[in-house]
């Protein structure tokens, strides 16, 4: 009998479904469970719990594994952090050797590199006169430097190379977290921000992962704002800044302001408005959605009328109405930005605005009708003809049939021919839609796709990926399919390098005492995936006489492949005996039965 590792114990006190409910809403359906997918927008559930198994997996999106790869992903935590926090939840004590604390992982190590240069920053910044009365120009007070931790980096090139250095931040470390930069010439390692007020970039858990800085007065040349490259930690089109501070007014509120510069977002949070998040210098990516769908249905952009985020954001429509989130827009009067805004007018003032933020089709339709005009019957068709496009790719139909009634209306101001107007308008609109010219989507935006779920090879390869996969499943529902599988198998003669993986794992139960599966130990989130999906099949599996057939077909794959490696040697002068021939003809009757 092997000895319980942690791993296996927390799995064996733990239950997967009262982990995945306090996050979805779980019904009963069948032998599993299921509920709407927390890592996809979706209306319908393709969101599956196996409790038997203690798996899960999204037909959806593909996402699958068991309760560590659940809350790793649910969290954004490490194997380690998961393990952590659920043996705790649960009583299980856990091995703290020193070892144990080194091979802590690389996300690990750069956050806590990230989280050294945070305090450095902000112990910096209460040194730095100009800094701090920048800050206080901009309307900053103590309460908000301390909250969003801001910070100054001096204008030297080595102080936080040196600090890091002194507190034991490998420079490989310190180069990977994006904190300090090389020149590709001269190979020199420099400080990436030099004299900017500093902005750290938290994930929603607060752990600073990257880290923005602006400029202090004008500086020649330089760029106004820069942030940390993408790194391990840091993908700026999925990270929304303040999002830690925001996610519980964003819930409370049902509502998310959402804004395109952290100035913005932390004059905001100042005035009150406490569920203002910001983009990074991207547009709103369908990884923002997915994020502030976590916590909210409806979001509502807040940009300079001007600015290119919110022409991106009108192109995005699609990718809006496939995420289910509401987004509207509001605007601001001319010359304003958020921060000028609420310095000027107050929170009263903006709340009214947002409050009478308009829906992201009827902001762009409106913005047409400006630009081309209505007073004129050659306007209304310029108008028409641009919102053809718009419209086509306008899934709702209710929203659609509203405006091309509104259009027609415009075409037909006096009432008559109103309905061969809307007619018109229709057939123009489905036309476009069919012929799959659909309005080009903001730069990173993409609808959601429905991803494929698992890979078939073609032809030959795909028998015996389906027959290596069937037989897996068996060997997860029964310890005597293992037997009878590995007996006749090797887990090293899987073609596939994820069911080999699986393979080896699940022989290298058939130790064990019981038949657990629920208790083993899926290294990876790709091994624990497969096992989830393999398990989600809901038709028997395979025992018997079937279950031979697939090992058989999979051991007979494996000797054509010697029978070839023969072949290429008769072809080269050698003659193969009597047996040999035999063995040949009859794998060729097998394979091609
Ligand atoms: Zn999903």
């Amino acid at each position: 009998m092997r000895s319980r590792d942690p791993v296996e114990e927390v799995k064996r006190r733990v239950d997967l479904v009262d982990v995945i409910s306090a996050y979805v809403r779980l019904r009963k359906a069948g032998r599993n469970w299921e509920g709407l997918c927390p890592f996809h927008q979706e209306k319908t559930p393709s969101f599956s719990v196996n409790q038997e198994k203690q798996f899960w997996h999204c037909f959806g999106c593909g996402a699958g594994g068991d309760v560590f790869a659940f809350l790793q992903k649910a969290e954004n935590l490490t194997f380690r952090e998961a393990l952590e926090r659920l043996a705790q939840h649960v009583g299980v004590p856990l091995d703290q050797s020193p070892a144990r604390a080194k091979a802590s992982s690389e996300r690990d190590r750069l956050r806590s590199a990230c989280e050294m240069a945070c305090t450095f920053y902000s112990r910096t910044l209460l040194k730095s006169p100009h800094a701090v009365a920048y800050l206080k120009e901009r309307g900053m007070d103590r309460a908000t430097v301390d909250r969003f931790r801001l910070g100054y980096a001096p204008a030297a090139w080595d102080a936080l190379a040196n600090h890091l250095a002194r507190n034991g931040v490998s420079q490989a470390d310190a180069l990977k977290a994006g904190l300090l930069a090389s020149s590709n010439s001269a190979g020199r390692v420099y400080d990436r921000l030099r004299d900017r007020v500093v902005f750290p970039i938290c994930d929603p858990e607060g752990r600073v992962i990257a880290f923005g800085g602006r400029t202090i007065g004008n500086t020649e040349g330089a760029p106004k704002y820069l942030n940390s490259p993408e790194t391990p930690l840091f993908h700026k089109g999925r990270v929304l800044y303040a999002l830690h501070l925001a996610k519980r007014a964003i819930g409370s509120q049902d509502r998310a302001v959402v804004v395109e510069g952290y100035m913005d977002a932390v004059a905001l949070h100042k005035a009150g408005v406490e569920n203002a998040v910001a983009t990074l210098g991207t547009a709103l990516t369908r990884e923002h959605l997915i994020l502030l769908g976590r916590y909210t249905r409806r979001a509502v952009l807040l940009y300079d009328s001007d600015s290119a985020g919110l022409s991106a954001a009108l192109r995005s429509l699609p990718l809006f109405e496939e995420s289910g989130i509401d987004v509207r827009v509001a605007t601001l009067p001319d010359g304003h930005d958020p921060d000028s805004y609420v310095r000027q007018y107050g929170p009263v003032a903006l709340a009214e605005r947002l409050d009478a933020a308009l829906p992201v089709l009827d902001y762009r339709m409106d913005l047409l009708i400006r630009q081309h005009g209505t007073s004129t019957e050659e306007a209304v068709v310029r108008l028409a003809k641009a919102a053809v496009p718009v419209l086509a790719g306008v899934r709702n139909h209710l929203d659609r049939g509203r405006w091309i009634r509104r259009l027609a209306e415009l075409w037909r101001p006096n009432g008559s021919g109103i309905v061969e107007a809307e007619e018109d308008l229709r057939r123009a609109v489905a036309a476009y839609h069919r012929t799959g010219a659909t309005p080009r989507m903001a730069e990173g935006a993409e609808p959601l796709k429905r991803v494929a779920v698992g890979h078939l090879p073609p032809g030959q390869a795909r028998r015996i990926y389906l027959a290596e996969a069937e037989i897996l499943r068996s060997c997860l529902e029964s310890r005597a399919a293992a037997e009878q599988a590995f007996a006749a198998l090797r887990p090293e003669q899987f073609e596939d390098g994820e069911l080999r993986e699986l393979a080896t794992l699940i022989s290298s139960h058939l130790a064990d005492d019981g038949w657990d599966v629920a208790t083993w130990r899926m290294e990876g989130e790709a091994g624990a995936s497969l096992a989830a999906r393999l398990s989600a099949n809901p038709a028997p599996p395979l025992t018997g006489e079937a279950l031979a057939e697939c090992i058989e077909l999979v051991i007979a794959h494996q000797e054509l492949e010697q029978v070839r490696e023969l072949k290429r040697r008769m072809r080269e002068g050698e003659i193969p005996d009597h047996d040999e021939l035999e063995r040949i003809n009859r794998l060729a009757r097998q394979l091609h039965a």
